[in-house]
């Protein structure tokens, strides 16, 4: 059997989704091929994002932290509440609850769009062709117009230490734990490890996280990374920097991990062990020999900045390709393939993608950290603000960390802004939209701000970046070079 589209999209995660609705918007004839079924065998559209990334991940951040708020953060304000308990399987639940209306909702979008879903496997071939492979073992062809690879990428394992589902899991099994570990090991003190394991801690957990660097964080701001850590360890978090994971190994109702750190060879025993060390793109078993689609040097697809792959009329988005493993990057990418197909000059600007780590307190980033632009030769002045001097964070009790804008010193030009704060994830946005129009750190700081919010924070930053900060005492400016 063969069928015929404008435009078959292969992966349903935030790329694929994204790609595949927008080109039906625009009058094209689509298709989105997803390999991934629930247990009633039905097609399971979202992807990582939707179900075992960062939704179910912010689902599980956001009810634990309602634990910790109630048990410890009530008192200050007057309120007490009697002994503070977690039901997990009710957690987990309310997660799950959530992953399936918002899974379903991408059904409904495809259907009101006239999206064509098809539940398989999908194989580029040669002369724009894909090949599905449902669980049956039966394979269809479909001739496409167009082809958009997004089949994202899958969590890294590492011999040291093979995940085995129950006491040594990847971060989908921590997403379902069903009691709270006595002692969680985290390995890999990353974005997805730092969130798991702040998850699990503050219900009480007793939480080690095992990093092989001895940078923490290390492509953020410097200052906010080292601001992060402290906080996070103040929570409870034994984060050991340049310590190295050599084995981990089930031993009865236990995990025993053996590491190397400056103290030498260790072992330490865990209930859990959570293995988050990065994840891998789902690239060369997706791709015919004659496809004409190449892969870099790390494995990722090779593309050019309109995510066109080597074979006409193949594009690849999301983490399957280079840049930032972020579901935002790879809509914005899905969009602009999709326009593109439709004949539309899009393109898109990766020099503003926000990133968050959803700890509490957040934090956040876009643009060019103070380290990259001094190792680029930059002329760059700063302005932090502090959360200690914003009213509104300390009404909230919430005033811990600062914000930093980082701006060119010849042209006033915002170039990066770096946040560890309450609400940081929306308030970077403020300055990635700012950012996106290109502006300078005087067009904000002439910005009138509400009062009290936390934005206030962000205003003071950028007037703190000419000295004319007024919550605070000003620095000098630096001087010009
Ligand atoms: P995916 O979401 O991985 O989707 C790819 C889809 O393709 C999958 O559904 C897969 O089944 C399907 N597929 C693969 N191969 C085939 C094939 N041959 N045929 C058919 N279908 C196929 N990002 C953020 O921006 N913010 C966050 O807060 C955040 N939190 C995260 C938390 C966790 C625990 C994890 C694991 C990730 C998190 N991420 C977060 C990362 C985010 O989930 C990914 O960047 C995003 O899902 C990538 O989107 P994608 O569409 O490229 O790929
Ligand atoms: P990320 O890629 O941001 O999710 O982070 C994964 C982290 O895991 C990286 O900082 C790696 O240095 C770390 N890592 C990888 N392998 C090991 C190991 N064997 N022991 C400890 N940390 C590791």
């Amino acid at each position: 059997m063969s069928e015929k589209f404008d435009v078959v999209v292969i992966g349903s995660g935030p790329a694929g989704y994204v790609a595949a609705i927008k080109a039906a918007q625009l009058g094209l004839s689509t298709a989105c091929v997803e390999k991934w079924q629930d247990d009633k065998g039905k097609v399971k559209l979202g992807g990582t994002c939707l179900n075992v990334g960062c939704i179910p991940s912010k689902a599980l951040l956001d009810s634990s932290y309602k634990y910790v708020e109630t048990r410890d953060h009530l008192a200050i304000h007057g309120i007490s509440s009697g002994e503070t308990s977690i039901d997990v399987p009710a957690m987990i639940a309310r997660k799950n609850q959530i992953v399936g209306q918002l899974t379903g909702g991408i059904g409904g979008l495809f259907k009101h769009n006239g999206v064509t879903s098809i539940n398989g496997t999908g194989k580029v071939l040669g002369g724009t062709k894909v090949e599905v492979t449902n669980t049956d073992g039966e394979i269809t062809v479909l001739q496409a117009g167009s082809i958009i690879i997004a089949t994202g990428s899958v969590p890294v394992e590492i011999p040291p230490a093979p995940t085995d589902g129950d006491r040594i899991v990847d971060s989908t099994g921590a997403l379902e734990f069903t009691e709270v570990p006595q002692r969680l090991g985290v390995i890999g003190a990353g974005v997805i490890g730092l969130e798991l394991g702040s998850v699990w801690g503050r219900l009480g957990a007793e939480v080690v996280v095992l990093e092989a660097l001895d940078e923490f964080l290390p492509m953020m701001d410097v200052q906010i990374a080292k601001e992060a850590g402290k906080i996070l360890k103040k929570q409870g978090l034994d984060i050991r920097m340049g310590t190295r994971v050599t084995k981990a190994e089930v031993k009865g109702d236990a995990v025993e991990v053996s590491y190397t750190c400056a103290d030498g060879d260790k072992v330490e025993t865990f209930d859990k062990l959570i293995v988050a060390v990065g994840r891998r793109p789902l690239s060369a078993s997706i791709l015919a020999s004659d496809s004409g689609v190449t892969l870099d040097e790390r494995g990722f697809i090779y593309v050019n900045d309109h995510c066109e792959t080597e074979a006409p009329h193949v594009y690849a988005i999301g983490d399957v390709v280079r840049g930032p493993m972020l579901a935002h990057k790879g809509s914005e990418e899905g969009v602009m393939v999709a326009e593109r197909i439709a004949g539309k000059a899009a393109q898109m600007n990766y020099d503003c993608i926000p990133s968050v780590i959803y700890t509490h307190p957040e934090v956040a980033a876009v643009g060019k950290t103070e380290q990259e632009l001094k190792a680029d030769g930059v002329n760059y002045k700063t302005g932090v603000f502090p959360f200690a001097a914003s009213g509104r964070a300390l009404a909230a009790n919430e005033s811990e960390g600062m914000v930093k804008v980082v701006a060119d010193a010849d042209t006033d030009r915002i170039l990066g802004c770096h946040i560890v704060g309450p609400s940081a994830a929306d308030l970077v946005q403020q300055v990635v939209i700012a950012m996106e129009f290109g502006s300078s750190a005087e067009d904000l700081a002439l910005t009138v701000f509400g009062h009290p919010t936390l934005s206030e924070a962000v205003h003071e930053a950028v007037l703190a970046v000419d000295g004319h900060a007024i919550h605070i005492a000003n620095r000098k400016p630096r001087k010009k070079k």
